[in-house]
């Protein structure tokens, strides 16, 4: 392989994608579909990493609802983005994990993911799809600039640098830099970068010593509210505060500012919580009432004594509106995504840089962000298929 890109980076090839996750790799196979040499470059010594984590937990590859719900998760970048995923939105993901051999199921929420949750087997399916298909792929060359038309690596070989006809930029956000992802390459288009905030994370609570025997606990079937975004997800109390993705759902509103609510008997009201509180005033202790009465379990009744001590609210209200003191988010290299990035305004609706011909970006490194639930795949897919068709119909005509 290194010999082939020796070859390469001495003359002008036809395409050259920089960043192997699912954008870039989604690029490189429709340029290598419409019949150009494509070679993929990326710094890690394999490919696809933040992808595979991804599918740790469960792949959650897209969802299925409502074309127009499923826009509005995306924000700001909603307008934007409706033309490239009208293209290639859930449906069509769907369509391209089985031609790789994937079988897919609904859950219950909708959400869309293989059956065998991990994201290893289609990896591996894909990347044999694209060697077959021709399209070369080299590791360890950190794409560093430019240089003139050229763009510039650091290898294990020393400094090279690659001029392609057209390349396609998909380096990814600002997080989990292990994997990759470590948004270094905002300092090669500082003007166009919007600062980078994690999206979908975790926040820290400094939970006093009475809760440490419920750390790693999850919280089920409670609503949490946030400015208005609602959250019936699930969230685990930790050592360092509160996360998973109940509270992913709610991240952005609570990153904006907006406080934190839980309702913890969310299908219960007010007035039926009070009734049976009255019910029982005198008869036993309120941890009993809470746990008898209600049937809250340890870790409900946990919150309501730790968020809930000192708070000038009567018991009935503190269950279903819990309010957490002000979160600050966990470091952003934890969080899933992030918001942030290359702006729009940057970028012809091709998804073509402005300022470099023949350069389109795609993926998690342009400025939109989306809760978690299979919209970050679906848009990095999309993003990566619409620049690789603008940048194929650049070279059919050039
Ligand atoms: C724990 C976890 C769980 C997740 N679960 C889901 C989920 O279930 N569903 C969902 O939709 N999303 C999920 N995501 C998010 C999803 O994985 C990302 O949004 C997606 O991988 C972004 O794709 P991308 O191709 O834009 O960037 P990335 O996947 O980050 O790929 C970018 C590539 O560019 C390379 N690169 C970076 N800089 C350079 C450089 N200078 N030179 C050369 N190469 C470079 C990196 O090495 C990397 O391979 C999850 C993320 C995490 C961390």
């Amino acid at each position: 392989m290194s010999k082939v890109l020796s070859r390469w980076s001495q003359r002008v090839i036809d395409a050259l994608v920089i960043g192997a996750g699912p954008a870039g790799l989604m690029a490189a196979e429709t340029l290598s579909a419409a019949g150009h040499t494509v070679i993929v470059v990326d710094a890690m010594p394999t490919v696809g990493r933040k992808f595979l984590m991804a599918g740790k937990s469960g792949l959650n590859l897209t969802k299925s609802e409502e074309f127009s719900t499923f826009l509005t998760s995306y924000g700001a970048a909603t307008d934007t983005l409706k033309p490239i995923l009208a293209a290639f939105g859930p449906d069509q993901v769907g369509a391209w994990a089985q031609q790789l051999g994937q079988e897919i199921f609904t859950g219950s929420t909708g959400r869309i993911f293989p059956t065998k949750m991990k994201a290893s087997p289609l990896l591996r399916a894909w990347l044999l799809r694209l060697e077959a298909q021709g399209v070369n792929l080299q590791t360890r060359w950190r794409w560093t600039g430019w240089n003139g038309t050229a763009s510039t690596f650091d290898t294990p070989d020393g400094p090279k640098q690659i001029d392609a006809k057209t390349t396609v930029l998909a380096v990814g956000g600002a997080s989990w830099k292990r994997l990759g992802s470590d948004g270094q390459w905002a300092g090669y288009m500082l003007d166009a970068v919007a600062p980078f905030q994690p999206a979908n994370m975790g926040f820290l609570v400094d939970w006093s010593d009475h809760m440490v025997p419920h750390f790693g606990t999850a919280v089920k079937g409670c609503k949490l509210t946030a400015d208005n975004t609602v959250s019936r997800g699930e969230f685990v109390v930790s050592g360092k505060g509160i996360e998973g993705g109940g509270v992913y759902m709610v991240s952005k509103a609570v990153r904006d500012g907006s406080p934190l609510v839980a309702d913890l008997l969310p299908d219960v009201s007010l007035d039926e919580i009070r009734a049976k509180l009255a019910k029982d005033t005198g008869k036993q202790s309120t941890a009993n009432t809470l746990r008898k009465a209600l049937k809250l379990d340890p870790i409900k009744r946990a919150l309501i004594n730790e968020l809930g001590r000192g708070l000038d609210m009567p018991l009935a209200d503190k269950i279903k509106a819990l309010p957490f003191p002000r979160l600050t988010p966990r470091p952003m290299d934890e969080a899933i995504s992030t918001a942030g990035g290359l702006r729009f305004t940057a970028l012809t609706d091709d998804l073509m840089l402005k300022s470099r011909e023949g350069v389109y970006c795609a993926g998690e490194m342009l400025d939109w962000e989306a809760p978690t639930g299979g919209y970050l795949i679906t848009a990095c897919l999309a993003t990566g298929r619409w620049a690789g068709l603008a940048a194929a119909k650049r070279l059919q005509t050039s």
